[in-house]
């Protein structure tokens, strides 16, 4: 990948240390400890938490802004254990996505992941009914994943073709699952959402 001087944004790290998590960002000493035992890295060879952190030392801020790549940690903290600079690279990931959130709500930058959808759209079915909705969920997904109510339901019918049986057996389909879960003192739940958005 070519880099474009004019493009980088020096103060990315600096954005990056404020963050809760990000703040060992600048002791990393690029000894790629992390990726060599990083089971992520493993399975999808573009994965490479070294070289996200040297990019966004370098400025590269969109290009790490919109990787797909800093969605796919899976939070094991194998690397946090091995770092000789204790990075804390799992914390340190999601302050990154913490950032690429906002921006994408202002409208800054198009994320490309859909993990940032799934996590999104599961934070409203528990905001909303205080426990997991699981049609809500796949409806709420489904649409925003495939930019609209009509491509969404298309696509989740044929996904769903595949898995339905196996959700119907576990009792996770069903006329059941149509209507939304109830719980006592869902306020109490909206109270906690109110204070964490705040
Ligand atoms: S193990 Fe720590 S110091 Fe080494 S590359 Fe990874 S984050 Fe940087
Ligand atoms: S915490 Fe994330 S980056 Fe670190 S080893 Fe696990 S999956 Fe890889």
């Amino acid at each position: 990948m070519a880099i474009k001087t004019w493009d980088l944004v020096p103060n990315f790290k600096y954005e990056i240390a404020s963050m809760p998590g990000g703040e060992n960002i600048m002791k990393c000493f690029q000894c790629s400890t992390c990726t060599v035992g990083c089971p992520i890295s493993e399975l999808v060879s573009t994965y490479n938490p070294r070289k996200i952190i040297q990019m966004s030392l370098l400025g590269m801020r969109n290009e790490v802004l919109e990787s797909e790549e800093i969605w796919l940690c899976a939070v094991c903290q194998t690397c946090s254990e091995r770092c000789p600079q204790d990075v804390k690279i799992s914390d340190l990931m999601g302050a990154i996505r913490r950032i690429a959130e906002k921006e994408a709500h202002k409208g800054n930058i198009k994320l490309k992941a859909v993990r940032p959808i799934f996590e999104e759209a599961f934070m409203h079915q528990l905001e909303k009914y205080g426990r997991l909705y699981e049609m809500g969920l796949s409806m709420e997904y489904y649409k925003k994943a495939h930019g609209g109510l009509i491509s969404g339901m298309l696509a989740m019918q044929k996904d769903y073709q595949k898995l339905g049986m196996r959700l119907f057996k576990k009792g996770k389909m069903g006329p059941k699952s149509m209507l939304p879960p109830k719980i006592k003192r869902i306020g109490e739940v909206k109270k906690i959402f109110k204070e964490l958005g705040d």
